[in-house]
């Protein structure tokens, strides 16, 4: 037996069967703008090309031996050159047709308003916090990236400002910190997008401390290996922003995709050591009782849902 429906419900059968059409008729009236704004929403592509694959249409063969055939001459494949004459380039869009290239590109006065916030002190190990702290959020670009060994690269400031058109789209974590080196306007420590490299560098001119003998302090630069590295070669670098008995606070950019904050223990076994700053030789507040005069550190709004186990 048929279970009553509204499609052979009674006498009014017919009627409801007409406003049923009728209701869904509506449904895809009122589905369709939602469709075709989908398709304009279809993302623009910025390598020039249209995509096209070549058809047999595409192509003419003209005879270019300039001989008929007779008794001496029959064609082969050499008398005849191919050329295209649809117009086009066979194109297929790829990743890195969808990316813009001058999305979210900055300058000199974007970076130097990105950090106007920060009070800075001479007191070097503070200032580096305090420009890191400015930098808490910033994201590396959606639109503008480029796409290597099919992994997406995406532009950063951080990276720009370290090397230009060259270097802005390299792994940002060590050209992050660098950056907040330069503006906090530590000198006499060098600079580098490279992680071994700048272990190399730091330790050649005194400033790199093993992790197994050193105790970090704020303003520290600490450098992290991958989990899985026997040799334990720097391959990630953040910013010490806190020291507690038990644990770490860092500002770190390229462990996410934006500058933010993460805590760690005191022991976690992927810090392989510390950029120590030196002291700033024209800071007058410097050591001691002094540092009481500096203004207290700034508590930044930790970014959400990014921390690793404390
Ligand atoms: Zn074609
Ligand atoms: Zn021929
Ligand atoms: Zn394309």
């Amino acid at each position: 037996m048929k279970h009553p429906t509204a499609w052979n419900f009674g006498k009014n059968g017919a009627g409801l069967r007409f406003l049923s059409v009728l209701l869904v008729c509506l449904l895809i009236t009122a589905a369709l703008p939602a469709r075709s704004t989908a398709e304009d929403a279809e993302q623009p592509t910025f390598c020039g090309f249209e995509e096209h694959t070549h058809t047999e249409e595409c192509f003419e063969r003209t005879l270019i031996c300039g001989e008929t055939e007779s008794e001496t001459h029959t064609h082969t494949e050499e008398c005849y050159e191919t050329v295209t004459i649809c117009g086009y380039e066979a194109h297929t869009h790829t990743l890195e047709c969808y990316a813009d290239k001058t999305a979210d590109v900055e300058n000199a006065t974007i970076w130097r308003s990105s950090v106007s916030s920060a009070q800075l002190t001479g007191n070097w190990r503070h200032d580096l916090v305090e420009i890191a702290e400015t930098q808490l959020g910033y994201r590396s670009s959606e639109r503008n990236y480029t796409v290597e060994e099919g992994r997406i690269k995406r532009y950063t400031r951080y990276g720009d400002w370290y090397g230009g058109e060259e270097c802005r789209y390299c792994d940002w974590c060590a050209g992050f910190v660098s950056f907040c080196l330069f503006y906090a306007d530590i000198r006499n420590v060098p600079l580098s997008l490279a992680c071994g490299a700048w272990v190399q560098s730091l330790g050649d001119a005194g400033l790199y401390r093993d992790a197994a003998d050193y105790t970090p302090k704020a303003g520290d630069l600490i450098f992290f290996c991958r989990e899985d590295d026997p040799e334990r070669a720097a391959s990630h670098v953040g910013i010490v922003v806190g020291v507690t008995e038990d644990g770490i606070r860092t500002i770190e950019g390229n462990r996410t995709r934006t500058v933010a904050e993460f805590r760690y223990q005191r022991d976690e076994s992927t810090v392989i050591g510390y950029g120590v700053l030196p002291e700033n030789p024209n800071c007058p507040v410097q050591n001691g009782a002094l540092k009481q005069q500096l203004p207290p550190l700034r508590r930044s709004v930790p970014s959400p849902d990014r921390y690793l186990a404390y």
